[in-house]
């Protein structure tokens, strides 16, 4: 279970269940948004946290529209009229249930790559339109939240982050920090634009990242990563 203390302003930010990527509950004075959905087969998991929880979600940030984060939006949206954000550069590819596999970073990943790309069908998920896209950032205020969406490309075109209250980012996968993977993420379209990411996500001044799989990730964490990324450059 991953949970925060609460922000200097009071938000409280956890993570709503096991899934296939962490799913996170942002919570403010009674107001609820979700960050990411999970697969599809997570679908029930998510609906028995939400109903033990007591949480009607206003609204749904996608940071990415992969299949295992987009996965549950278009029955949320149904289920519980929550909004469904996401950056201008997703919103085709989550109207179609249909998100291209990014590349591989590591040769591992470049030959799961290859064989994902054959069975492409496997990554469909049901699709879903968006109530609201951005290009570069939403505000998040609208649901009560000192948040807003800030837009992070690298991982894929339209990757984006959560930045709240200036002290924590909900990040997708412009990090990942599993036993195996830490914290520089395996699948990335574009590495160079992935570390420029990683310069605005430290320019939010926030201390704390969570990332789309895996444990919370400090800013010292990604400074170091960063240096030695930018050294091999
Ligand atoms: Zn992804």
């Amino acid at each position: 279970m991953i949970t925060l203390p609460d922000t200097s302003l009071g938000t409280a930010i956890f993570r709503l269940t096991p899934a296939r990527c962490n799913i996170y509950v942002v919570s403010r004075q009674g107001r609820v948004i979700l960050v990411d959905t999970g697969m599809h087969i997570d679908r029930g998991r998510v609906e028995s946290a939400l109903s033990r929880k007591g949480i009607i979600p206003e609204a749904i940030v996608l940071t990415h529209t992969h299949f295992d984060h987009a996965g549950n939006a278009a029955w949320l949206a149904r289920e519980y009229g929550s909004e469904v954000i996401v950056n201008t550069a997703e919103s085709e590819f989550l109207a179609r249930g249909d998100t291209p596999i990014p590349s591989g970073t590591v040769s591992f990943t470049k030959g799961l790559v290859g064989i994902g790309r054959k069975i492409t069908p496997v990554f469909k998920y049901e699709p879903c339109s968006a109530d609201h896209i951005f290009d570069e950032t939403f505000d998040l205020s609208r649901y009560g939240l000192n948040a807003f969406v800030m837009h992070t490309p690298g991982h894929c075109a339209g990757e984006s982050a959560v930045i709240i209250d200036g002290e924590v980012a909900i990040v997708g996968d412009s990090l990942i920090n599993i036993p195996t993977v830490k914290i520089f993420p395996p699948f990335a379209d574009d590495v160079k634009e992935l570390l420029r990411s990683w310069e605005k996500l430290l320019a939010t001044r926030c201390h704390t990242f969570l990332p789309g799989h895996g444990n919370p990730i400090s800013r010292e964490q990604i400074t170091a990563e960063y240096r030695k990324r930018m050294a091999a450059i």
